[in-house]
């Protein structure tokens, strides 16, 4: 699913035939098999937004009104004829809709159970192409829709603010903004529900719930964006990050009939998430966004059947015996015969003692399109050299007016890829500062200015400069891991060759074999991407790893259940 929001109406007059095609009638007997038929009457609720999944129909004759909240009440966004079928990615993911679905007369459907659904996407290839054509187009039309069934108030220049918008678009949850510098009906909504100007950001979810200044996990639960999961069961495979690693790995152990579980902090997608495009994937000749690329891994993951908690940080690992268990940050704990650790890496930060009050209000680690809109037609900063910083560099060369790439070394040829070097060259607003580093920043509510020192001279130079973007290198997101596994000097866990005989002998390695490729000194915990020492940073490596490590996945579970399955030692 591209998360990327098209005019619906842009949509419906583009691809109508896709996003609400018609069935035919040897697809609906196929249909009928798995449901029964039911009658409805004129007005009846099927669902509301807010409510999971629960069942899935078929208009065989009447209609469905799928309707949006509005501020005054609801709207019709589309009518469901004979022929037509319910459904939008919330389906697979179990996850609570945002549309009302009323039938419109009396009439006659074929309800389906949402398990069953699972089932013939996964099984009938000719409708799960529909299905998932038309959930994936729906998800994007109400996207551009702005329901207001969820609104977030805030500043655009608060931290807290961009954290919750990021939270929400990266999760493709739509929602609508009211920015109380800007929006004369911020005032209103805040009245209206008695919540006093120095509150915000607050989120109003579902219409009526009050979140102030609400973490991601209370949001994520308010608006049931979560399965509802046994935590009691004992997944095959638990992936820690949905980053390009964790979500390959998701697809292929799901489709290769694996129970795989993926936790995640934020949002699928990772670091590649907050790329604004990504130009040497296999296969994109004209580039993908980040958050394009995610939400088509995650439709694919979900399709397979693999189950996604957000908003859900692993904060320790508990590895004396198998199945092992994971604790999370907000309660509770998760249990797997085998776990990958795709937790990934993220950027550094400067050495500046108030760079954390600027967090969203001037300092970003991230260049999208959100970001752009922030700073059109400014002076701009990058500190970094790269390809990150060369990518964020071009693209936001284009919106903004100068754009100044401070490198601490003597320029970006060992550290950036010679392409975006040249585009660089050729951007006639893109600036190289070598040996120069940012040393201070100021500002009172957001930021105003920084200064830079060059470290030829040690100069120091004053820029009325409001947005500075740090792209500086990566710490691996391995804390959680609790020493479980062998990890290298800078952090990196290590895995199959990486790893050292007094490595194995730290955990007593138990088995006949030696680890696998992509193993750990640890029995069945496997690490792939970024957080893998000796990893090569690049998305298409993620990716492999993440899909390659499945087959090692498959003879660690065989090795659990037929000890004879163990190979002697190698
Ligand atoms: C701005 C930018 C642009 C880039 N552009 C390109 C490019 O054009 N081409 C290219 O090939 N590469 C690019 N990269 C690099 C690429 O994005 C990474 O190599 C890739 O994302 C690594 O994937 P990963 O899954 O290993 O880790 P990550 O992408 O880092 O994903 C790890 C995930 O794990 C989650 N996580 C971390 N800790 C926990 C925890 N305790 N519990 C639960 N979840 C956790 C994180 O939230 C994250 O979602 C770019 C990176 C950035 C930052």
């Amino acid at each position: 699913m591209t998360p990327e929001p098209i005019a619906v109406n842009e949509l419906l007059r583009t691809r109508r035939d896709q996003m609400f095609p018609k069935l035919t009638a040897a697809q609906v007997a196929r249909l009928e098999h798995h449901g029964e038929r039911r009658h409805t009457q004129a007005g009846e609720i099927l669902f509301e937004p807010g409510d999971r999944p629960r069942k899935f129909y078929v208009v065989i004759d009447g209609n469905i009104e799928l309707l949006l909240a509005r501020h005054d009440g609801y709207e019709l966004f589309y009518t469901l004829t004979s022929g037509d079928f319910t459904g939008e990615m919330n389906a697979l993911r179990g996850s609570a809709g945002v549309v009302r679905a009323r039938a419109g007369h009396d009439g006659t459907l074929i309800a389906i159970d949402i398990e069953r659904l699972r089932t013939i996407v996964q099984t009938d290839a000719e409708l799960s192409e529909l299905f998932m054509r038309a959930f994936i187009l729906r998800r994007m039309g109400l996207l551009s829709e702005h329901s207001c069934d969820v609104v977030l108030i805030g500043s655009g220049h608060s931290a807290d603010t961009l954290r919750l918008s990021e939270f929400l678009t990266r999760n493709t949850i739509p929602f609508a903004t009211l920015d109380v510098n800007t929006d004369a009906d911020a005032q209103t909504a805040l009245e209206r529900f008695h919540v006093p100007a120095e509150n915000v950001p607050v989120v109003i979810c579902r219409g009526e719930h009050v979140l102030k200044n609400p973490s991601n996990f209370e949001l994520a639960s308010c608006l049931k964006v979560n399965p509802q999961l046994d935590d009691s069961r004992v997944h095959d495979l638990l992936i820690v990050g949905a980053g390009p690693a964790g979500l390959a790995a998701a697809v292929y152990g799901a489709s290769e009939g694996l129970d795989v579980r993926l936790v995640e902090t934020t949002a699928p997608g990772g670091q590649a998430s907050t790329s604004s495009k990504i130009e040497n994937y296999l296969g994109f000749p004209t580039g993908i966004s980040g958050l394009a690329l995610a939400g088509r891994a995650l439709s694919q993951a979900q399709k397979f059947g693999a189950s996604l908690s957000v908003a859900s940080q692993a904060v320790r690992l508990h590895c004396e015996r198998q199945p092992y268990v994971l604790d999370l940050a907000e309660g509770g704990s998760v249990r797997a015969n085998v776990v990958l650790i795709a937790s990934g890496a993220q950027y550094r930060a400067l050495e500046i003692d108030n760079l954390q009050r600027f967090l969203g209000a001037g300092i970003y680690y991230a260049a999208t399109a959100l970001e752009a809109k922030l700073c059109k037609d400014e002076e701009i900063v990058i500190v970094g050299g790269g390809n990150s910083a060369g990518q964020a560099a071009v693209f936001l060369a284009s919106s903004c007016n100068h754009v100044h790439i401070l490198v601490r070394s003597d320029g970006l040829a060992e550290s950036m890829s010679s392409y975006l070097i040249r585009r660089i060259e050729e951007s006639p607003n893109i600036t190289v500062h070598a040996h120069t580093q940012v040393v201070a920043l100021e500002g009172e509510h957001e930021l105003e200015r920084i200064t830079w020192r060059r470290g030829t001279d040690a100069t120091e130079e004053q820029h009325d400069i409001a947005h500075v973007f740090l792209m500086t290198g990566a710490l691996p997101n391995t804390r959680w891991l609790n020493g479980c596994v062998a990890l290298d000097d800078r952090g990196f866990v290590r895995t199959g060759l990486e790893l050292r005989p007094e490595d194995l002998s730290k955990t007593r390695w138990p088995l006949a074999r030696q680890p696998y490729l992509l193993e750990t000194n640890l029995p069945g915990v496997f690490a792939a991407g970024d957080v893998r020492c000796g990893s090569v940073k690049r998305v298409a490596a993620a990716v492999g790893e993440g899909s390659s490590c499945v087959q090692f996945v498959h003879r660690a579970l065989r090795e659990l259940t037929e000890p004879a399955h163990q190979p002697a030692a190698v």
